[in-house]
C-alpha cells in the first residue's frame, strides 16, 4: 500500500496525474450510481435508493473536490506522500462499499435491472482502474475486490449469460491489470528520464556559468548577475559599483614556474578574493588573470576605496605555492552607477578604463573612474575615430632629437619621435595618440611606416650617427609583428648595427618569454636595444639581465632639478652605477638646464638628451644641425640652438 516514498519526484508526478483524473473518476462513480438508482427506484427500499447513494455521493464529492482543488498546486513532498497513502488505504473500503451496495440492489430488480447491476459493476470498475492507473496499489486492490466479488456472485447464479459475463469481466480485468502495470512502468521510466534530463541540463547550466579553475562564476554569469543587480539598484534607487581586477606579475610566475603553478595561483587568488566578499557582493573570473566584482551594497566612495584597498592588500600578500613564497599584486579599476555610468555596459567599460589607468600610473592600487576620466574618454573617443580614419603616410611624420656625448660635445645619435597632424584635430601629442593607438590595436599599423620614414631620413646621415626608434609593447607581443619590423629594417638598406630600438620597462613586463624572443631576433639582426624610461617600472634586476639590452635610458622625471633634489640625485647616481656594473651604455633624458647638466657630468654621465641641447627637429634641421656641428665647437655654446 506504500507509494514510492524514496522517490519524491515520482510521487509528485503521480500526485499531479491523480489530481487531474480522480475528480473524473468520482464523477463517473456518482453518475453511474444514480443511473443504477433510477432502474431500481420503484422496487428497492428507500435506504438503498436514497440514503446510501446520497452518502456515497457526499463522500465522492468531498474527495473529488479535494483533488480538483489541488490539480495546479501540489503540496509539499511529505503531504503528497500522506495523501497517496491515504488514497491507497481508502480505495478498498470505498470499492467494497460500492460493490456491496450494488449487489444489495440485485434481489429487487427484474432480469433487466439485474443485468444493469452487472453492467454497472463491470463498466465502473474499468473506469476506476483507468483513472487510478498512476497509483498501482489503489487500482489493483479495487480491481481485485470488485472482480472477485463479481465473478463469485454472478458465476454462482446458474445463469449462463451471467456466468459468461463474469468470465469476460475477469479476462478483461486481468488484461487491464497487465496493461496498467506496463503503463505504470513506462510512467516511472519517463519520470526518471525527465529527472535525469533536468539534472543534466542543470549541470550544463552550471558548466556554462562557472569557471572550472576557480569555481567562481565566469564571464557569462558575471554579466547576467550585473544586469540583474543593475535592475535592482535602479528599482531601489541604490548605488552599485563594478570593479575589474588585473593581476600584476602573474605572467612571469606562469612563465617561470609553469602552468600548473599558475593555475594554482589563480585558484588561490579566487579564494582570497572570495573571502573578502560581504553581503550583496559578487565575484567572477573573467578569464586569464582578470577578475571582476559587483558591489551592490549601496556603498559610498569611502567604503568602496576601503574595500578596494583590502583587495589590493590581499593580492600583495605573498602566496605559498612552491617552496618559496610567490609575490604578485593586483590593480583594480572601479566605476559606480548611477553617478558615473548609466547602464551595465557603461559601468563595465568605465571600470575597465579606470583599470587601464591603474595599470599605467597606479599599479597595485585602486583607481576610481572619475568625471575627469569621463572627459578623457570622450576626448580619446574623438582621437580614436580620427586615428581610425587617418591617412598614415600623409598625416604622420617624424622629428629627431639629438643625443650628445658630453666627452666630445658631439651628436652620436638621434631619437625619432612621431608627430601627428590631423586636418580636424590639428597637432596631437604622441603622449595622447600612442596609448589610444595601442588600446585599439592600431599601433602595429603605425610602426612600420614610421620606421620606414625614420630609416629613410637616417640613410642621409654620416655613418657614425646612430638612429633610435621607439617601439610599443604591442610591437614586441607577436612574432608576426616583429617579422614586419625586421623586414622594414632589411629593406631600408640602413645598417642594423647603427639602429637602437627603444622599449619601455612596462612593455617588457607583459609577456617576458615573447619579449625575450623578439629582442633576441632584433639583436641577431645587429640592432641595439635600449630600455626606455628606466626607473619608472618595476623590472627586477634579474629580469633586465635576462633581456639582452645594450643601453638604458634614465627617465626624465629623475633629471628635472636633480641638482636641488637629493633623492633624485641619489637615484640617478645609483642607476648610472648600475648601468656601469652591467656594462651598458646609459643615456640621460630630459636635460633642460646647465645646472642639471653639470650635476650629471659630476656623476660620470656621458650621453645626454634634452631641450638644453635641442628640441626634436625636422629631418632638414637635423641635417643642418650635423653640418653646423662640423664647423662650430659646441663647448662654446651654452644655449639650445635648434628650433623644433
Ligand atoms: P619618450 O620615448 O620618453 O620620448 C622622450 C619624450 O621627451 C619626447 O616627447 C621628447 O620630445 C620629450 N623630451 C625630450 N627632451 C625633453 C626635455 O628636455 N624636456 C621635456 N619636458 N621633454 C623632453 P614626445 O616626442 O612628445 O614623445 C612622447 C612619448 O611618446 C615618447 O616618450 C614615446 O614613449 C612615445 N613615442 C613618440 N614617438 C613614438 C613612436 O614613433 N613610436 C612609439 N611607439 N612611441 C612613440
Ligand atoms: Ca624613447
Ligand atoms: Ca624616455
Amino acid at each position: 500500500m506504500s507509494p514510492p516514498l524514496d522517490n519524491p519526484r515520482l510521487l509528485r508526478a503521480q500526485y499531479i496525474a491523480l489530481a487531474r483524473q480522480l475528480p473524473l473518476m468520482y464523477f463517473i462513480l456518482v453518475v453511474n450510481t444514480w443511473a443504477l438508482v433510477t432502474t431500481h427506484l420503484d422496487n428497492a427500499p428507500r435506504w438503498l435508493t436514497l440514503y446510501v447513494p446520497l452518502a456515497m455521493t457526499l463522500i465522492c464529492s468531498v474527495r473529488g473536490g479535494m483533488w480538483w482543488r489541488m490539480r495546479h498546486h501540489p503540496p509539499a513532498p511529505e503531504l503528497i506522500a500522506r495523501a497517496l497513502v491515504r488514497t491507497n488505504l481508502l480505495a478498498p473500503p470505498i470499492a467494497t462499499a460500492f460493490t456491496l451496495w450494488s449487489l444489495a440492489l440485485f434481489p429487487y430488480g427484474d432480469i433487466y435491472a439485474q443485468s444493469h447491476v452487472a453492467f454497472y459493476m463491470a463498466i465502473t470498475v474499468i473506469g476506476v482502474i483507468f483513472s487510478m492507473m498512476h497509483l498501482r496499489p489503489a487500482a489493483q486492490s479495487t480491481a481485485l475486490i470488485v472482480n472477485l466479488v463479481f465473478v463469485v456472485f454472478f458465476s454462482t447464479k446458474g445463469n449462463t449469460a451471467f456466468t459468461a459475463t463474469a468470465l469476460n469481466v475477469l479476462l478483461v480485468s486481468i488484461t487491464m491489470l497487465v496493461i496498467l502495470n506496463n503503463h505504470y512502468r513506462a510512467f516511472t521510466r519517463l519520470v526518471d528520464a525527465q529527472a535525469k534530463a533536468e539534472q543534466l541540463s542543470d549541470e550544463n547550466l552550471k558548466l556554462a556559468n562557472e569557471d572550472s579553475l576557480t569555481g567562481l562564476p565566469n564571464r557569462r554569469q558575471f554579466f547576467t548577475t550585473l544586469d540583474r543587480e543593475m535592475a535592482n539598484a535602479e528599482a531601489r534607487g541604490t548605488r552599485l559599483a563594478v570593479g575589474i581586477i588585473d593581476l600584476d606579475g602573474f605572467k612571469p610566475v606562469n612563465d617561470q614556474f609553469g602552468h600548473s603553478v599558475g593555475d594554482r595561483l589563480l585558484a588561490q587568488v579566487g579564494q582570497r578574493l572570495n573571502s573578502l566578499l560581504e553581503e550583496d557582493m559578487h565575484l567572477a573570473r573573467l578569464g586569464g588573470d582578470e577578475f571582476a566584482l559587483i558591489l551592490a551594497n549601496d556603498a559610498n566612495d569611502d567604503a568602496l576605496v576601503a574595500f578596494g584597498q583590502r583587495v589590493c592588500d590581499a593580492l600583495a600578500t605573498p602566496f605559498l605555492l612552491t617552496d618559496l613564497p610567490v609575490q604578485i599584486g593586483g590593480s583594480l579599476g572601479m566605476a559606480t552607477f548611477p553617478d558615473m555610468a548609466t547602464n551595465a555596459i557603461e559601468a563595465f567599460e568605465y571600470a575597465d578604463y579606470a583599470l587601464y589607468h591603474s595599470k599605467r600610473t597606479n599599479r597595485g592600487a585602486l583607481s576610481m573612474f572619475t568625471a575627469c576620466h569621463h572627459q578623457q574618454l570622450l576626448h580619446e573617443g574623438v582621437t580614436e575615430q580620427a586615428l581610425r580614419r587617418a591617412d598614415i603616410e600623409q598625416e604622420f611624420h617624424l622629428v629627431f632629437q639629438p643625443v650628445i656625448d658630453l666627452r666630445t660635445q658631439r651628436t652620436v645619435s638621434f631619437e625619432a619621435l612621431a608627430r601627428w597632424h590631423n586636418p580636424k584635430l590639428g597637432d596631437v601629442s604622441p603622449y595622447h595618440f600612442i596609448p589610444v593607438a595601442e588600446r585599439i590595436g592600431l599601433i602595429n599599423r603605425l610602426t612600420p611606416p614610421l620606421l620606414r620614414k625614420a630609416l629613410a631620413t637616417a640613410n642621409r646621415w654620416p655613418e657614425d650617427i646612430r638612429l633610435s626608434f621607439n617601439l610599443s609593447a604591442h610591437d614586441c607581443a607577436s612574432d608576426e609583428v616583429a617579422g614586419q619590423i625586421v623586414e622594414v629594417i632589411v629593406q631600408s638598406g640602413f645598417d642594423p648595427g647603427r639602429l637602437d630600438l627603444e622599449i619601455t620597462e612596462t612593455a617588457t613586463m607583459q609577456d617576458i618569454v615573447q619579449v625575450q624572443r623578439t629582442i633576441d631576433g632584433f639583436r641577431q639582426l645587429g640592432c641595439g636595444i635600449s630600455l626606455d624610461d628606466f626607473g619608472t617600472g618595476y623590472s627586477s634586476l634579474s629580469q633586465l639581465h635576462s633581456l639582452a639590452f645594450t643601453k638604458i635610458k634614465i627617465d626624465r622625471s629623475f633629471v628635472t632639478g636633480l641638482h636641488e633634489k637629493p633623492a633624485s640625485y641619489k637615484i640617478v647616481k645609483s642607476l648610472v652605477a648600475l648601468s656601469m656594473d652591467m656594462q651598458l651604455d646609459c643615456i640621460v633624458e630630459g636635460v633642460e638646464t646647465r645646472s642639471e647638466l653639470d650635476a650629471l657630468a659630476s656623476l660620470g654621465c656621458s650621453l645626454v638628451q634634452g631641450y638644453f641641447y635641442s628640441k626634436p627637429m625636422s629631418p632638414a634641421s637635423a641635417e643642418a644641425w650635423l653640418a653646423q656641428e662640423n664647423t662650430t665647437d659646441r663647448r662654446q655654446c651654452s644655449l639650445p640652438t635648434a628650433k623644433p
